[in-house]
């Protein structure tokens, strides 16, 4: 187990790159701490792979530097930097039984016998595995070959991290949720520093203590799932966590406040800058329908269960709203109430409030 330490880290895949276009990754700064659940979420392209790639060793850096326990390892090969990876499909032998499976990364260091009894057996029985051990990994159904390649990652208790790319890809929508619960679980079991890498927000929030947000190359905020969920640094962040996303609408700056759509919207507290291309962020969690307030029309709805989305227009805007009352008619006439506490202003995309108590 390591702290892993990430310093001023970029690449291009150019040879000459000259404009910061041509880099995948940007400036990029981390500090894990040994033995923590971290996960790097973001959409497809910005720059997940190249930055685990850099970690695990198999790519170089063009600049910056990878510091296992504050030991150098920028330019380690992988097999020198004792990391176990998990990737998007099962890696397994296919004709061993899932008790060789697990314990052949041991044996291929020459661990003694007993300690790897002890310790396939603990792993099996963590990931619901024990009852299966004599059987072929060829026979068992595709989540159980994940839950072999998780294993064989997990077995080694020497690993300075342990790092999952898209790990339940593979899986079936119904079995995800008890994989990643499963997940948790042996994190809080065994302490290695786990990096999960996911484009997916509800694999990032349920696995990880902190989530790494990236876009275009660069990490735009680092944070708590409740940080992300409750103050968002930025509106890409805001917009791509939470279900539907935060509300990012446009406001004009007056001389004591904004206004949208020319409605007066209080905020969670003081603007910190008077100048840039402002909007609000507010979730739709904390819009309110009520008898006063912003007029909007109904322009569609749905029954997501317990709670009714509501997609709300208000001038050429529209504003999502999730409801636990009975869904109002499409076309109705209707009034927002925006939470002031809850409702942030940004600037450039950037969070430009503060103050609030929210
Ligand atoms: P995904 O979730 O689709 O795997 P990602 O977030 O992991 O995406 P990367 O695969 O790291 O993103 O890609 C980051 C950027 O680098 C993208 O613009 C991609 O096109 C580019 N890129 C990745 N690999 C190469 C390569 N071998 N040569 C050139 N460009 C590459």
């Amino acid at each position: 187990m390591a702290e892993i330490v990430l310093e001023r880290l970029s690449h291009s895949y150019f040879p000459n790159p000259s404009s910061t276009r041509d880099y995948a990754l940007r400036n990029i700064e981390l500090k894990w701490s040994d033995g923590g659940a971290y996960a790097l979420l973001g959409p497809s392209g910005c720059g997940k792979s190249t930055l685990l790639n850099i970690i695990s060793g198999l790519l170089n850096p063009t600049e910056g530097r990878v510091l296992f326990d504050k030991k150098d390892v920028t330019h380690l090969p992988p097999d020198k930097r004792n990391i176990a990876q998990v990737f998007q499909f099962p890696v397994i032998y296919d004709t061993m039984t899932v008790y060789d499976n697990l314990a052949f990364p041991l044996r291929n260091r020459g661990v003694d016998s007993q300690f790897i009894d002890q310790r396939v057996r603990a792993i099996a029985s963590m990931l619901e595995l024990d009852s299966r051990l004599s059987l072929r990994a060829a026979n068992l159904a595709p989540d159980d070959k994940q839950k072999i390649s998780m294993g064989r990652g997990l077995v080694r208790d020497d690993v300075n991290v342990i790092m999952f790319d898209e790990p339940l890809t593979v899986i079936d929508p119904e079995l995800k949720w008890k994989l990643r619960s499963k997940l948790k679980e042996l994190h809080q079991n065994i302490s290695l520093t786990m990096i999960y890498v996911t484009h997916d927000q509800t694999e990032a929030l349920t696995f990880a203590d902190e989530v790494i947000v990236m876009q275009d190359g660069e990490i735009v905020q680092v944070g708590t799932p409740i940080e992300l969920f409750e103050r968002p640094l930025h509106t890409f962040v805001g917009h791509f966590i939470g279900s539907p996303g935060m509300n990012i609408l446009p406001v004009e700056m007056t001389g004591n406040g904004v206004c949208f759509h020319g409605h007066p919207v209080a905020l969670e507290g003081t603007a910190t800058t008077k100048t840039g291309k402002f909007e609000i962020g507010i979730r739709p969690e904390f819009v309110k329908v009520c008898s006063s307030g912003i007029p909007a029309k109904v322009h569609k709805t749905a029954d997501i269960g317990r709670h009714t989305v509501i997609e709300a227009q208000v001038g050429v805007s529209s504003v999502n709203v999730i409801s636990s009352g009975p869904p109002p008619a499409l076309g109705a006439h209707i009034h927002l109430e925006f939470i002031p506490e809850h409702t942030r202003l940004y600037a450039d995309g950037w969070i430009a409030s503060e103050g609030g108590s929210g």
